[in-house]
């Protein structure tokens, strides 16, 4: 019997102009499209999930702030500004409408209820050395040696730092393991701040710190952080998807890329696992990393990237806390699980009166969810039922105490992309990308599991994986977690390195475009 050839979807019938094929809709393919329309390529992305935006999820749902994560980003990046300038709305403007100052950040040490507050503005000299004594100072209140914290700030002041000290680990380039005090401050500043490890790149961690001495894009607010004024799906991805398709983007949903078929060194088609074919000139692969070895697995020995399981949470509030009165965005630097938060307040969020008489919603992201224990139930997060999960955060926050009892609108929420199940439930075919955690037990005494959709995927300082690693000279890859060598922005997690990566990605693609 003859076997039927699978249909083969080309979004086009012999055009002339080159086709490129994007897979995965997430910020890292919305870009690509964006950069490729520019070049004047055809365009068609096939997204796995049925909406774009990848890890980039958060809208109101039933009229409070729902979302995986609260955001911050950086105003001195021109990538995302410029990018967010070029996208033009229904309104007549564009979505640098939505960016909004963040003019002060927090550290607070709940267990002993102190804060220190940050300014959030681009260095004068007068400014660093504020900034500096404070920074010194919330060391000094960890408990880090003096000694230790001159050290920290003559190596962070370094005028040169060798090429092989940038590219080194960052636990050995602080010396972690002989300053043992400093090193448990700056894990869990940087873990919870960008989910950042021992291993990643010491050169990502500089500029990290350093970033009020880099000017500010002249789009910018004049702070150094910024972020969307609303959910990031209304904001950034929804305006964004419905331009890209203005512009001629074909969007295909629920369709993930399965395989992609190789002779004489470039890709004939892709296969999707629906068995449809795809064909195109230009291929570009833009899903996580463990995702693209499935596809391309010759390029095991060089990925090197680490998974930080992280998620966020939400606390609505009738009333805001005494201790949150003025707080804005910051770490909890005593919390066990690497907690960071930002307060949203109704009427101010999205334009919004939030439901139910809610006064503020208090977005929670954990960073260290599988590994570090509670303080009120010794267990990880992801060993927790949900009424665990809400008394050990708000222990965490330091709002574990009856006089803040009137102050929380039901328990704590979980953001989209995670959620406990029951455990048969839990290998339900559609949760199989999912990440599973430990055996629980819910309040009603069954087996259940954490299921948790997206994790931050962090390249060490030894990932070799770039745009242009897959040996196909027609396939090339975009993502967060590529290290490229004309990467100006390293910062990992980071919504601008998604960006800027797969803005190098197409140019990639328009240098082989040329030579072909
Ligand atoms: C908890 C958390 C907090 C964060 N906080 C911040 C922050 O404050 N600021 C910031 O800048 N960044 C933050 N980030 C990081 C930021 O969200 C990511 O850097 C960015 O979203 C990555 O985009 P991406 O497109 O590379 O990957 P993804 O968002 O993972 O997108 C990949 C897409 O590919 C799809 N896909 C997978 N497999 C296939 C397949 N086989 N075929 C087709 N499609 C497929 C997926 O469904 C997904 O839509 C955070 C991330 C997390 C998880």
């Amino acid at each position: 019997m003859l076997t039927p050839l699978p249909k083969t979807n080309t979004d086009s019938n012999s055009n002339p102009i080159p086709h490129v094929a994007i897979f995965g809709a997430g910020i890292s393919g919305l870009k690509t499209a964006h950069e490729c329309i520019k070049k004047g390529f055809r365009v068609s992305i096939y997204e796995a999930r049925e909406q774009p935006g990848g890890k980039c999820i958060g809208f109101m749902n039933s009229g409070l702030p729902y979302e995986l994560t609260h955001r911050q980003m950086f105003s001195s990046n021109p990538v995302l500004l410029n990018t967010l300038k070029e996208i033009s709305t229904s309104e007549g403007d564009n979505l640098m409408t939505k960016i909004e100052p963040l003019p002060k950040a927090q550290f607070v040490w709940a267990q002993k209820n102190k804060t220190v507050h940050f300014s959030q503005k681009h260095f004068n000299v007068f400014t660093e050395l504020i900034y500096n004594l404070k920074s010194a100072w919330s060391m000094l209140v960890d408990g880090v040696p003096i000694k230790d914290v001159y050290w920290f700030r003559t190596r962070l002041s370094a005028k040169v730092i060798q090429k092989s000290d940038m590219n080194s680990p960052v636990s050995s380039y602080l010396e972690y393991d002989k300053r043992p005090l400093l090193a448990s401050f700056l894990r869990k500043v940087l873990s919870s701040w960008i989910a950042a490890t021992d291993n990643t790149r010491t050169g990502d961690i500089l500029q990290l710190l350093l970033n009020k001495k880099i000017p500010p894009s002249s789009l910018s607010p004049a702070t150094y952080s910024v972020t969307l004024n609303g959910p990031i799906n209304d904001t950034l991805i929804i305006p964004w998807y419905q331009y890209l398709k203005e512009q001629g983007v074909n969007f295909h949903f629920n369709t993930a890329l399965k395989d992609i078929k190789l002779s004489n060194s470039k890709c004939q088609y892709a296969i999707l696992d629906n068995g449809v074919t795809v064909q195109a000139d230009f291929f570009i692969i833009a899903i996580p990393p463990y995702q693209t070895l499935n596809i391309l697995p010759e390029l095991k020995p060089l990925l090197k990237v680490e998974s930080v399981k992280s998620h966020g949470f939400q606390l609505h509030l009738k009333k805001i806390p005494s201790t949150f009165k003025n707080k804005s965005i910051g770490i909890i630097i005593d919390s066990a699980w690497g907690l960071s938060y930002k307060l949203y307040h109704s009427g101010k969020y999205n334009n919004t009166v939030f439901a139910e008489n809610i006064q503020a919603t208090l977005s929670i992201t954990a960073t260290r969810m599988e590994h570090a224990k509670g303080i009120l139930y010794h267990k990880t997060l992801l060993e927790c039922n949900q009424q665990e999960i809400h008394d050990e955060i708000l222990a965490q926050l330091g709002l574990f105490s009856p006089e803040f009892n009137d102050c929380f609108f039901n328990t704590i929420q979980a953001g989209p992309g995670a959620l406990i199940v029951r455990k048969q439930e839990a290998n339900n075919p559609k949760y199989k990308n999912w990440f599973k955690g430990p055996e629980i037990v819910d309040p009603y005494g069954n087996a259940a599991h954490w299921l948790v959709q997206n994790q931050l995927e962090n390249p060490t300082c030894s990932n070799g994986v770039s745009t242009d690693s897959c040996l196909a000279s027609n396939v090339f890859i975009a993502g967060e977690w590529l290290n490229h060598p004309q990467q100006k922005w390293t910062v990992p997690s980071t919504i601008e390195r998604s960006m800027e990566n797969a803005q190098l990605c197409v140019n990639d693609v328009m240098k082989e475009a040329t030579l072909v």
